[in-house]
C-alpha cells in the first residue's frame, strides 16, 4: 500500500518577477513500511516537498494525501487533525520541551490529543531505542544522541501513518548519528513504520530502502537500496 502520495505537485513561492518554483511537477508514492531518503543540492527542494506532504505547507497545483486522506484541501480543523493524528516529526534540533521528563517528551503528542498511551507499545519504542534507564531524565541531561532518540520516540509512539525526519543526524557524532538512522530502519522493517527522511549526507541516505534525488523542483534519479558510494 501506499502510506504517502504526491500527484503533479507544483509549489511557487511569492508571484511575478519574484516568483520562486520550489517544486515543478513532483508526483511520487511512498510505500508503506519503507524508509525513504530525500537528497538533492541546497535549494533543490526538499524541505518543501516535506513540508508539502505533512500538510505543514500547503501545494500550488497538484494533490497529496496521507493515508486515504487528501491533504490538499483541507481547512484549519482537518490540518490540525492530520499534523496530531497521522504524522510524526523528527527535527535536526530536537525540538524536546525543556522542562518535561524525556517520558513526557514521548508521551505529550498523546497527552495533547487526549489519548491513552498504549503501554505495550510504549515499551518496545523504549526498549529498542535503548532508553529504559532515561525515562526521568530531562533534555539537558541527556547528550545530543539521546535527545534525538527521545524525539524518534516521541514521533512513533502514536503510530502515525508516516514520520517525518528533517536532517535528523545533522547535529549528532557519527556514532550517534548511526544509532538513529538504525532506529529509524528498524522501525520501518520490524514495526511497518513508514518513515521519510530528507538529508545531505549519502551515508545517511545508505540507510534507507529507497533514495529519492531532486535537483531544481524536480526528481531526477532514485535508487533502491543503495550504498554509500551509489549515493554520492
Ligand atoms: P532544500 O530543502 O532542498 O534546500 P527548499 O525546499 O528549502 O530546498 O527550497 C526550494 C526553493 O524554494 C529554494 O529556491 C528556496 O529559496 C525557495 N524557498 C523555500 N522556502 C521559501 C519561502 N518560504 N519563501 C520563498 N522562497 C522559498
Ligand atoms: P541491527 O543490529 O538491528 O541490524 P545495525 O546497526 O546493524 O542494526 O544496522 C541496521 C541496518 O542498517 C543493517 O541492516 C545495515 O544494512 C544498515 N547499516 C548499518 N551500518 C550501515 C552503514 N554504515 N551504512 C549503511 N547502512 C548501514
Amino acid at each position: 500500500g501506499v502510506a504517502a502520495r504526491a500527484v503533479d505537485v507544483w509549489k511557487t513561492y511569492g508571484s511575478g518577477d519574484a516568483a520562486v518554483t520550489a517544486l515543478a511537477g513532483v508526483s511520487v508514492d511512498l510505500e508503506k513500511s519503507r524508509f525513504t531518503a530525500i537528497m538533492g543540492p541546497s535549494g533543490s527542494g526538499k524541505s518543501t516537498l516535506m513540508h508539502c506532504l505533512a500538510g505543514l505547507d500547503d501545494v500550488t497545483r497538484g494533490e497529496v494525501w496521507v493515508g486515504d486522506t487528501k491533504v490538499t484541501g483541507l481547512k484549519d480543523r482537518g490540518l490540525t487533525d492530520l499534523r496530531r493524528d497521522k504524522v510524526g516529526f523528527i527535527f535536526q534540533q530536537f525540538n524536546l520541551l525543556p522542562t518535561l521528563t524525556a517520558e513526557e517528551n514521548i508521551t505529550l503528542p498523546l497527552s495533547i490529543g487526549g489519548k491513552k498511551v498504549d503501554r505495550e507499545w510504549f515499551d518496545v519504542v523504549i526498549e529498542t531505542v535503548g532508553l529504559r534507564d532515561r525515562l526521568s531524565h530531562r533534555p539537558t541531561q541527556l547528550s545530543g544522541g539521546q535527545q534525538q532518540r527521545v524525539a524518534c520516540a516521541r514521533a512513533l509512539v502514536s503510530r502515525p501513518e508516516v514520520v517525518f525526519a528533517d536532517e535528523p543526524t545533522g547535529n549528532l557524532d557519527s556514532q550517534s548519528g548511526a544509532e538513529v538512522l538504525a532506529f529509524l530502519r528498524k522501525s520501518a522493517h520490524e514495526f511497518g513504520q513508514t518513515i521519510v527522511m530528507v538529508t545531505h549526507d549519502p551515508n545517511a541516505a545508505s540507510y534507507a530502502d529507497r533514495v529519492i534525488f531532486l535537483k531544481d523542483g524536480h526528481i531526477v534519479r532514485e535508487l533502491l537500496s543503495p550504498t554509500a558510494d551509489e549515493v554520492l
